[in-house]
Order: C-alpha cells, then structure tokens, then sequence
C-alpha cells in the first residue's frame, strides 16, 4: 500500500519533505530506471546474501581485477625484457657480419699490399684477416637459420681457395716472380676474392632483415601490451563504478522506501506498508516494519472505537450532568417560594404583627430567620450554579455605579463585621464613571469576597477597595485572616473546593461562591486572581470592563 512497487527512487519518498534531486541523483534516476541497470539493482537485492557479503563480495571482485592486472603487468615486463635480450642478440650477429664483411675486404687490400710491399709482415696479415673472418662466421653459424649455414659453408669453401691462392701468389713474392704473382692474383685470386665478398653481403643481409624482422615484433607487442593495459584500467574502472552503483542503490532503495514509509506513518496512515526487493537485513527490517504498522493500525482501531464509547459515554453524561443541572434548578427555584414565605413570616412576627412576641419565643425566632436567610443565600447559590451548568445563564445588563456595588456589599455585611468585632473599611476611587454590565451579579460577587473575608478573619481588618485600572475596574477585597496555603491557590476557584475539612467545619460554607464568582466576573470578560499568605491573610482582586459592551465591540 502506497509503496513503490518497483522499488525506483523517483518519487519513492513523496511525503517526505526532501530538497529537489541534484544532477547525480536525477541521472541515477534515469539509469535505473531506462536501463537494464534498474533490473540489475533489484537482483542484486533480492539476492538471499547478507549485506555484509554482498559488499565484500563486490569488494573481492574489485581486488581480484586489480590483481590480474598486476600479474598481466608483469608478464609484460618479463615478455619486453625476452625481447630486448633477442634485440641484443641480434644486434650482435648484424656486428659479427659487419666485421666479417671488414675483414674480407681488410684481407683483399693486404693481398694487393703484398704484391708491392713484398714483406712478410704484410703477408701475415693477410692470414690474421682470414682467421678474424673464420672466427666472426662461427660466431654467426651458431644458431643461424639453414640457408644462412649453407651460404656459410659456401663462404668457407671459397675462402679455402682464396687462401690457397693467396699461398701461391706468397711464394711467387717470395720467390721474387711479382709478374708472375700479380697474374695469377689478377685471374684467380681476385674473382675468387668477388665471389666471397658477394656471399658475406648476403650473409649480412639476412642477418640485418632478421634485426629488422624482430624490431617490428618488438613494435607491435608494445603497442599490444599498451592496449590491453589501457583496456584492463578502462575495464576495471568501469567494474568499480557499476559494482558501486549496484550494491549501493540496492541499499539506497530500501533506505528511502523506509522514509516514505515513516513519512506516511508520521501523517497518521497507520497500517501503510514498505516494499522492499530486498532479501537482506534491509528485507528483514521492511518486514518489521510492516507488522509495526499492522500493529499501530490495529492499536489506532481500538484507540478510535474507545475514542468513540467514550463520545457517547461523554454525551451520555453531559445530557445526565443537563438533566440534573435543570432539576436543580427547577427544585432551588420551587424552594425559594416558600423558604421567602418563610422569612417573610418570620420577620412580621418578630415585627409584631401578629401580637407581641414573648420575649423567650423571639430568640428562637430570630435564629430560624438567620438560619432561614442562609437556607436561602444556599439555595440562590445552587440555583446560580445549575444554571450556569445548564448554560441558562444570562446577564442583565445596565448602567449601575461602582459605589452602589461598593456601597450595599458593606451595608450588607456590616452588622456582621461588628459582631466579630472586626475593623471594616471601604475605599472607592472618585469619579469613577457610570459602569455598564450587570450590576447585581457584581455586588454578588463582592459580597461573597467580603462575606469570605468576614467568615475567615478572626481580628483585624477586612478592607474593600475600587480603582480604575484604564478601561477596567478593580475590586480589592483584602483581610487578615487565616491566609489559604499555596498548593490550594489554584484550587479554591473550583465548584464545591474548600481548603480543608476542618476549616469548613469550623466556619460553615459550600465551597461554591468562589466558583460562581469567578463565572461571573468572566461572562464579564474579567478575571480574578488571589494573594495570600497562611495566618497573615488574604487578598482577592477582580478586574471586569467599566463598560461591558463596549469593551467587548473594541476587542
Ligand atoms: P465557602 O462557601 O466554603 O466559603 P467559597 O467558594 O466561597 O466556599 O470558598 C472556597 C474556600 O476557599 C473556602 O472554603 C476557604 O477554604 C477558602 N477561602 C475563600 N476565601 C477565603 C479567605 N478570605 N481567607 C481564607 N480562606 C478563604
């Protein structure tokens, strides 16, 4: 599934973000995949080889080439140096028959010198001549080709006369008979004298075509050993490249079709699949692959049935969380009306409408009225809540005055600051403009802040305060109280949050007017925030738009 099917690299790696091919990569491209190349690169890895054999292999191949060359190399050397020793050799016999030829000619002269000279000297000469032409013909002989050995032969033969003949004309010198000695040198002596030199001119001819012959040999095997030579480079290099190629394009392969492959696993499609020629460890590692996706397919399957049991679970509940949310609603608001009636009543007896009260009867009175007022602060509490929950929420917006808010927070809970004892102060920035939002739900807030603040301080002094702060209000309620420890700061914004058991047994509480609190300051797109410091006190701020609206239209 989305794999190359024939493993060529154009394109393998599609979902990976990779910069555009470069020349040696677009013409590896191309010698794949035009030429027997590509088939070349698959058989080589679907070969059932280790990819450690696989490049030793190639490796061996290259050493061995290199290793012919080397002993052709010195073959060639042995074969250059057979020839220049046959060169030597022939340079050798070409000189002997030089000298022949020289001393014929040396020994004709001395036989013309004798005849004017008539000395001994002279004749003797004329035999050391011969000899020196006996001794170079059997320097020559020696290893001479058949015709030549025959000329040879012939030479000795002729020469054995031209010496009997040079004896004869010796004698007559002796003798003092130079006409005579002249004449038979004339007619005998001198053709016979021609005769050999024509012999030994052959003899140096075929000596001298044979060097020539063998020169030309020499020639060619040079350029011969200069041509295999070079094509043994050529070859070798071209069998380094290919196998090069070869063994590394059939590793290259399966690497990129594995980044693909993550590639495509990375975009979450789980269950894709490399295919790889390879029979190695690269195939190995393909079909690791492969059942890891299998495996993520099969996890991301049952992640995304959980995923979806837990939607309908979830909506499940949130219709559950709706309903009771309204049946509180409806139950808190159905308690109000007779819990008001309740107070209403209590308050016109205690105000003697129905006759006096006995004055033991009006205590218990008037704890069933503040008992009743709680009951009722509780039940307007769960009311808000279930309708901040059901998302019925609304907030009545109008115009309404800092100091007003200000103002009733303290009126309400003065009487109660008194009681304990407590300093209760008020501070209002002047000439802070006509708010606009929903100003009961903000002296709500206050006097929860305040009513908190009273509630948790024991002495000392629980101070309100009002500034503007650019566009915004802040509301500063601050005490000396028992402080809230840090690790409960975040917590305590949280519906039903108190710090600790003892703490609310001690001084009574829901742990949800912080919580309604906090809703309403952020549908009034505010927010709040605490500092507080165990046994030193407490500070809580509100910050809300001055102008509900219009801060909400500028932003
Ligand atoms: P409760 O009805 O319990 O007061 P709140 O939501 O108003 O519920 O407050 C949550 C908790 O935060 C309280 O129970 C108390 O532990 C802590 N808290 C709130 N205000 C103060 C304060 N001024 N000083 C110390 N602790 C406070």
């Amino acid at each position: 599934m989305g794999a190359h099917e024939d493993g060529l690299p154009a394109g393998s790696a599609p979902s990976t973000p990779v910069a555009a091919p470069g020349i040696s990569e677009r013409s590896a491209g191309f010698l794949l995949s035009h030429t027997p190349l590509g088939s070349l690169v698959r058989a080589v890895a679907r070969l059932r080889l280790s990819v450690h054999f696989k490049l030793l292999a190639a490796f061996l191949l290259v050493a061995v080439v290199v290793a012919l060359m080397g002993a052709m190399s010195l073959e060639i050397i042995t074969r250059m140096s057979r020839q220049s020793e046959a060169m030597h050799v022939a340079h050798q016999r070409v000189s002997s028959a030089r000298q022949a030829q020289h001393a014929l000619a040396m020994q004709m002269s001395f036989t013309a010198m004798a005849l004017v000279l008539r000395d001994e000297a002279t004749i003797a000469s004329i035999l050391r001549e011969n000899n020196r032409l006996n001794a170079m013909l059997a320097e020559i002989e020696d290893g001479a080709p058949l015709e030549e050995r025959e000329i040879i032969q012939r030479i000795r033969t002729a020469q054995g006369e031209v010496m009997a003949t040079v004896a004869d004309v010796a004698n007559l010198v002796r003798d003092g008979k130079i006409e005579e000695a002249m004449g038979l040198q004339l007619t005998t002596g001198y053709p016979l004298f021609q005769q050999v030199e024509g012999l030994v001119e052959q003899v140096v001819r075929i000596e001298e075509s044979s060097m020539g012959r063998l020169r030309a040999a020499t020639a060619l095997a040079n350029r011969q050993a200069f041509y295999l030579m070079g094509g043994l480079i050529i070859a070798s290099i071209l069998l380094a490249l290919l196998l090069g190629f070869v063994t590394s394009w059939s590793f290259i392969i399966p690497v990129r079709e594995a980044q693909g492959f993550l590639g495509r696993l990375a975009k979450g499609d789980f269950g894709t699949r490399v295919v790889v020629p390879n029979q190695d460890e690269f195939g190995a590692l393909a079909a690791r692959m492969n059942d890891m996706s299998a495996e993520l397919r099969r996890l991301y399957e049952d992640q995304r049935e959980a995923a979806r049991q837990l939607g309908t679970l979830n909506s499940q509940l949130a219709r559950a969380s709706q309903a009771k949310s309204e049946f509180l609603a409806n139950m808190s608001h159905e308690l109000r009306t007779p819990m008001n009636a309740i107070l209403g009543f209590t308050e016109m007896i205690l105000d003697d409408v129905y006759g006096e009260v006995p004055a033991e009867v009006r205590s218990p009175l008037e704890d069933v009225q503040t008992c009743g007022r709680q009951l009722l602060r509780l039940i307007n509490d769960v009311l808000d809540l279930s309708k901040i929950e059901a998302g019925r929420m609304e907030l009545s917006l109008t115009d309404y005055s800092v100091h007003e808010v200000v103002e009733t927070a303290r009126t309400s809970l003065r009487s109660l600051a008194a009681e304990k004892g407590l300093e209760f102060t008020a501070e209002v920035e002047p000439d802070i403009p006509l708010a606009y939002g929903d100003g009961k739900r903000i002296t709500q807030c206050l006097t929860n802040l305040v009513g908190n603040a009273l509630k948790f301080t024991k002495e000392g002094t629980v101070a309100i305060r009002a500034r503007l702060d650019g566009d915004r209000v802040v509301y500063t309620v601050s005490d000396t109280g028992i402080g809230i420890a840090v690790d409960q700061l975040d917590h305590i914004f949280g519906e039903f949050r108190q710090v600790d058991a003892s703490i609310s047994r001690e001084f009574g509480g829901t742990g949800l007017g912080l919580s309604i609190t906090k809703t309403f300051v952020e549908l009034h797109g505010g927010r709040i925030w605490v500092e507080s410091e165990p046994g030193r006190g407490s500070t809580f701020h509100f910050a809300i738009p001055l102008r509900l609206a219009e801060v909400t239209e500028g932003t």
